[in-house]
């Protein structure tokens, strides 16, 4: 009889001497043979909610983990401390992997990992039904969900799995799952009857605060103030390049040290940028969303977001960079309306219109050439889209495998004839280099040619070509650009009809909606009228429960009743409004309810005939700004309420209702 409790093996095994927030809870949930979903911060330590069952199970527990790297450092670790663990991936060879095959049929191991792409394999799949499994864990377990920041197809192969090994208790673990997630996770691996256990988001020595504002001058003026009264290091984070030095600029101007750093910026500045604020030459960092990941300054004493973010997930992460070192620290988020603005511009940039993607698609193949060597910008100006938009439809073509980005290192080049052709060949007979590259010249039918290719084709070095061009070009025969600077295109795909696209449109036209409720949801944070951090950790699905955090705006009471509601309207517009969304009863969101009211036409309206209603266009004469404002205003007091789910939709409350009468 093993008589152990998990706290014997974590000191025996681990030599760890007492369990963390939700470790023990999430093994006893796994021990009493429930299928179980624990979410918890990255460096919480999860993996010991695995480790320490598959100790104490008769059977071998199977880990699914999407990183080899990651998976090698686990097991390095765990056989140090003399548990028997391995993995399976791709990165050994045929050898090692039949020699730990037969290992694990002679069942000599405790834990073992692999990738989701094993499931593939058909020698490994074999063999799986020949283990005895007592747990199967997913390690990451968001990426099983198309919702999740980082969704890998072969885990839906998961659940399969878990049938064929017959069924063992299944333990999946994330850092990063907001409630919507956690949903898809439990649907996708059949866990319904899972334990969800949330624990450790809340960060006590944090303060967060919102300003809301009127004015960019106000933003700055507050931004200079509330970094002369905080002092130490800390990260100053705004939407765009742009406002990377304007920002930079005016903390300076205030003799606060400041550095800049954004995506733009080469690696070389980059680094340098990074470095300076590190050593604490200049404290504050102004920076854009690109800065952060895997910044290990502890003594942060202040995120400050000049602009707000386009998702609660992304704010609380960036945020989360202060007070590592567990000493109070500031999260502070201006916003003013503008930002609503920039947000919503970056997501039709993200998600351009299904006639841009066309004529953007069209474009491409029209040139008729499988290497594409124009910049974005160049194609945007072919198609009357913006650069950004075009990214955007490449990035998604590629997913589509319709195109190729090629190497940044594919080098292409451009030119043009300035002379009549027969001419200039005569001029250039006596010069046998020359007159080399200008018959390949004139073979061609395209004006860009690839670097690589050149060299290859006529057997010259790149010394020898650039001197050629060099004369080609003093003779006046040739007019060259050098080489492209940009990301070439490879088209991999024939052309077909854009009605005919393998690009799935309804997934791509949720994906944007889905883009837009993380906005609404962001939003609702900056308006929101209860204590911030229940608010935060409630859209991770984490329960909090003192009535007051007493560190928040909110909590601290900083703002007057009439402060902040933002919007001043009469009660006239505010009925006509909640009537609204009375009518139209858990059917839309924020944004379609505002439309109605405004009385903008759009297709999907028609299929529920809102454009016939009572309430299409009844708020014309109010923006429509102000209006998803009143909708807002409505929810932090209580009138409406938005569902949670993957599309939140309004619904009245029976305040809401008492209102109307
Ligand atoms: P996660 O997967 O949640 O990001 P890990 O499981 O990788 O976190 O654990 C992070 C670190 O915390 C590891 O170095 C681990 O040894 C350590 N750790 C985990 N549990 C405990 C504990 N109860 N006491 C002390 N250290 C722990
Ligand atoms: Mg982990």
């Amino acid at each position: 009889m093993n008589k152990k409790t998990p706290l014997d093996i974590l000191k025996k095994h681990f030599s760890f001497s007492s369990f963390r927030a939700g470790q023990e809870e999430i093994i006893r949930s796994v021990l009493s043979g429930k299928d179980t979903l624990g979410v918890m911060p990255t460096g919480s330590g999860k993996s010991l909610c695995y480790q320490i069952p598959a100790l104490m199970l008769p059977g071998i527990t199977l880990i699914i983990s999407p990183l080899i790297a990651l998976m090698k450092d686990q097991v390095d670790a765990l056989q140090k401390l003399g548990i028997a663990a391995a993995f399976l991936n791709s990165s050994l060879r045929p050898a090692q992997t039949e020699e730990r095959l037969s290992a694990l049929r002679r069942g000599q191991y405790k834990l073992l990992y692999v990738a989701p792409e094993r499931f593939r394999v058909a020698s490994f799949m074999k063999l799986i039904h020949q283990l005895d499994v007592s747990l199967l864990a997913v390690d990451e377990a968001h990426c099983i969900s198309q919702w999740g920041h980082d969704f890998r197809p072969s885990y839906l192969k998961i659940k399969d799995i878990v049938r064929q090994v017959g069924r063992p208790p299944v333990v999946a673990l994330t850092a990063t799952a907001t409630k919507v997630v956690q949903k898809d996770i439990i649907k996708q691996l059949r866990m319904e009857k899972a334990n969800i256990i949330v624990k450790g988001f809340d960060r006590p020595n944090l303060k967060f605060f919102v300003a809301e504002l009127d004015e960019e001058e106000q933003k700055q003026r507050e931004l200079v103030r509330i970094i002369n009264s905080v002092k130490g290091a800390g990260i100053v984070y705004v939407a765009t390049k742009k406002a990377v030095s304007e920002i930079s600029g005016l903390l300076n101007k205030n003799g606060l040290k400041s550095t800049g750093y954004h995506g733009g910026m080469d690696k070389k500045q980059r680094v340098e940028a990074q470095n300076t604020w590190l050593r604490g030459e200049h404290p504050i960092i102004v920076a854009t969303n690109a800065f952060g990941m895997g910044i290990d300054k502890a003594a942060l004493r202040f995120v400050i977001h000049y602009n707000m973010p386009g998702s609660v997930e992304a704010y609380y992460q960036e945020a989360g960079r202060a007070g590592r070192d567990s000493k109070t620290s500031y999260c502070v988020l201006l916003y003013t309306y503008r930002d609503h603005i920039i947000q919503d511009y970056l997501i039709e940039n993200n998600f351009p219109p299904e006639y841009v993607l066309q004529e953007i698609y069209n474009f491409l193949f029209s040139l008729e050439q499988k290497n594409i060597l124009l910049t974005y910008k160049q194609i945007g100006e072919a198609c009357g889209s913006s650069e950004f938009q075009v990214a955007s439809a490449i990035k998604l073509f590629e997913r589509y495998h319709i195109l190729k980005r090629m190497d940044k290192t594919a080098l292409s080049y451009e030119v043009f004839f300035m002379k009549d052709l027969p001419a200039a060949l005569k001029e250039v007979a006596r010069a046998p280099m020359q007159k080399k590259l200008l018959d390949w010249f004139a073979e061609s039918t395209v004006n860009v040619f690839s670097m690589e290719e050149t060299l290859k084709r006529l057997q010259i070095s790149s010394d020898q070509f650039n001197n050629t061009i060099r004369q080609l070009v003093g003779r006046g025969i040739l007019n060259y650009t050098p080489p492209f600077r940009g990301r070439g295109i490879e088209i991999t795909s024939t052309f077909v009809d854009w009605e005919k696209t393998p690009i799935d449109l309804e997934e791509y036209k949720r994906q944007e909606q889905l883009q837009r409720e993380r906005l609404a949801i962001m939003e609702e944070y900056v308006k929101t009228k209860t204590c911030r951090r229940k608010y935060l950790l409630g859209y991770f699905g984490e329960k909090y429960s003192k009535a007051n955090c007493g560190g928040c705006d909110i909590c601290l009471n900083w703002h007057s009743p009439e402060e902040g509601q933002g919007i001043k309207t009469s009660a006239d517009s505010l009925q006509k409004m909640l009537a609204c969304v009375y009518e139209f009863d858990g059917l839309f969101g924020v944004t379609t309810i505002a439309s109605i009211l405004k009385g903008v036409k759009e297709d999907r309206f028609a299929n529920w005939g809102a454009d016939m209603s009572e309430s299409f266009g009844i708020l014309k004469k109010m923006k429509k700004e102000k209006i998803t404002r009143l909708i807002y205003a409505a929810i932090s007091k209580g009138y409406l309420e938005r569902s949670s789910g993957k599309y939140p939709v309004l619904e009245i409350t029976s305040e809401g209702i008492d209102k109307l009468a």
